[in-house]
């Protein structure tokens, strides 16, 4: 094992918690759609993977969400029902501003969207933290794409062992370990922060 140079972040489930159902419940209290469908509809269908991969601007996304669900309410209210589901995970929070005060350079690699990032600006500061970001929508591509994982090595300079990248998916971890990079499968924060800190990179 060597020390890594870098720290790649997932948000998702490793910074940040979120839970769809929140905004789900919000805009079926607006349309036609039941709820369970509403839900149904953020669970990985292709229209929320073709927003996440750029394939479909902010502006399309609402008005396939409109034409399927039946919402009556405006784009704004849209945008922050479906945004205003995350909350900080506080020991990730914490782990990610000890590497900082390390020296440690640090990035998020992140499936995501506008919308999101958007909101995660305005209302978590840790957010601006970070040496860079890849996100799926500005790369076009999503976790476990090679061409993500590509892009996050050109923009960091660095490859295989000198990543070390947390993500709570499978199929995520997989998609670096194959690159080479060390890899955390996070499961809960205090066994991350545990392998983290067996790495070298809190000392
Ligand atoms: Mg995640």
């Amino acid at each position: 094992m060597i020390k890594p140079d870098i720290v790649v972040f997932d948000l998702g489930k490793v910074l940040l918690d979120f839970d769809y159902s929140i905004a789900a419940r919000k805009i079926a209290a607006q349309a036609t759609l039941p709820l369970a469908e509403i839900q149904k509809m953020f669970d990985h269908t292709p229209l929320l993977y073709r927003y996440e991969t750029g394939l479909m601007t902010q502006a399309e996304f609402f008005e396939a969400v409109q034409q399927i669900t039946g919402f009556q309410g405006t784009s704004e209210e849209f945008s922050s029902f479906f945004a205003d589901i995350f909350w900080e995970i506080p020991k990730m929070v914490e782990l990610h501003a000890t590497l900082r005060q390390r020296g440690v350079p640090t990035y998020i690699f992140s499936n995501t969207n506008d919308l999101a990032i958007l909101h995660i600006r305005r209302n978590f500061p840790f957010f601006a933290n970070f040496d860079g970001y890849i996100l799926s929508y500005e790369v076009r591509a999503m976790k476990p794409d090679p061409r993500i994982y590509e892009a996050l090595e050109e923009l960091s300079g660095k490859r295989g062992p000198e990543i070390l990248y947390l993500d709570d998916r499978q199929e995520n971890v997989d998609g670096g370990a194959a690159r080479g990079w060390q890899v955390i499968l996070q499961t809960d924060p205090a066994h991350s922060r545990s392998l983290v800190e067996g790495l070298g990179l809190l000392n």
